[in-house]
């Protein structure tokens, strides 16, 4: 089943709008949300984000974070998700095609479940990543359907025989496609800071945790490619690849096998879930 504002319809009787404003502008914004043995994991971290986005975009929410909670939650219990993703999302409604807002406010809310296992072997084994330019707009904070830069930089790792692709603007690393990233320096941790060129992603912020309980620095700073090849270790971080180590960026190996800093984090995380 699917929740298409407040109900529950089977997929083959969800019909979208050829003038939803997601589906011509990109004019909206989504969640993905991982789901453990059907129990949600930081539901209400990815909805305090939900909120920001819609903010940001001056979207009004169909309904109150409260209410969506409560659908998403009866949504796993309906399908009986066990391990996989909801994904979720809000446009900014129906209207005829005009780029400014339309004075009816009536945002659709749509999300379904998808089952998906943890990528395990990936999660133990590492990943080869590529880099290349960074071509986003410049509110990447907003967790907003307009992807079109992000499924390039993706494609982009796929026509080049690599998992992810790290993306680079003005000589600063600021994140993956769909991934934010870090590197392991003497110890410490760095990731790009949370601002407007990256989305600060919530398993980003369960890492930040486990680095403060374990008392690893967590090091939010700038750097540069040059940087990444001298790196101890790296990683990237999401809500479906959790943890995941990267052995490989470019032609540069960073380390035959997952380094030990991100094995701890591996380690601890999965003692959340
Ligand atoms: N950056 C981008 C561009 C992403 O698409 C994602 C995945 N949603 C992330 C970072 C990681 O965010 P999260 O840990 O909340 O999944």
């Amino acid at each position: 089943m699917i929740l298409v504002n407040d109900q529950f319809i089977p997929r083959e009787n969800v019909h979208i709008d050829i003038e939803d404003r997601g589906y011509q502008f990109g004019d909206g914004i989504y969640e993905v949300i991982r789901v453990y043995d059907g129990k949600i994991f930081r539901l209400d971290q990815h909805l305090l984000r939900l909120e920001r986005s819609a903010k940001e975009i001056k979207l009004v929410l169909p309904m109150s974070i409260q209410e969506i909670k409560e659908k998403i939650t009866k949504l796993i219990a309906i399908n009986n998700l066990s391990t996989g993703i909801v994904y979720f999302q809000v446009t900014r409604g129906v209207a005829p095609r005009e780029h400014s807002f339309p004075n009816n406010r009536v945002s659709v809310l749509t999300a379904y479940t998808t089952e998906k296992e943890r990528p395990l072997d990936k999660i133990q084994n590492g990943i080869k990543v590529v880099t290349t330019e960074d071509i986003r707009w410049l509110r990447c904070d907003i967790k907003t359907i307009n992807l079109l830069g992000n499924v390039l930089a993706k494609q982009f790792a796929i026509e080049n025989q690599a998992d992810e692709t790290i993306q680079i603007r003005n000589n600063i690393v600021t994140e993956g496609s769909s991934s934010n990233f870090f590197i392991v320096k003497n110890g410490n941790l760095y990731t790009h800071p949370a601002n407007n060129f990256i989305l600060k992603g919530i398993t980003r912020d369960v890492v930040e945790e486990i680095a403060q309980k374990l008392g690893i620095k967590f090091i939010e700073q700038e750097f540069s490619l040059n940087e990444v090849y001298k790196a101890d270790e790296a990683f990237i971080t999401s809500t479906t690849v959790e943890i995941m180590p990267v052995l490989q960026v470019n032609d540069t190996k960073i380390s035959h096998q997952p380094g030990q800093i991100t094995k701890t984090l591996q380690n601890e995380f999965s003692k959340l879930l």
